[in-house]
């Protein structure tokens, strides 16, 4: 028969694997291109976060959403701060910068490749 500590410590580690990363989805930034998984934040923390200097919103988002350092630094990446670098994309006519790197029109010649 299993021990009562030995099942409850396996449930326990078991909800500290998963939990972080139920409320994220793996995404790829509009902006820079990058993969990342984003996190689900609660408009609460938003509008806390808006409170808070930028320096310490992403301890403040580990402590009131539970998800990882990571996932905290990479929503305020490239969500709240935009601060990740845009991934830069040109017309294949006339070489102009399009509006996304996803674009498929151009805002310069008005060239859409759809
Ligand atoms: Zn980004
Ligand atoms: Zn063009």
């Amino acid at each position: 028969m299993m021990s009562e500590s030995g099942a409850l410590g396996c449930r326990l580690s078991r909800c500290d694997r998963i939990s972080p990363m139920q409320e994220a989805e793996n995404v790829v930034c509009q902006r820079c291109g990058e993969a990342y998984a984003r996190a689900m934040i609660q408009l609460r923390t938003v509008m806390a976060l808006k409170k808070t200097p930028a320096s310490e919103r992403a301890a403040q988002l580990v402590e009131l959403e539970g998800i990882t350092p990571d996932a905290a630094l990479a929503w305020l990446k490239h969500e709240m701060h935009k601060t990740c670098e845009m991934r830069l994309a040109h017309c294949p006519v006339c070489g102009g910068e399009l509006t996304t790197w996803q674009a498929k029109w151009c805002r310069h010649c008005e060239l859409d490749w759809h």
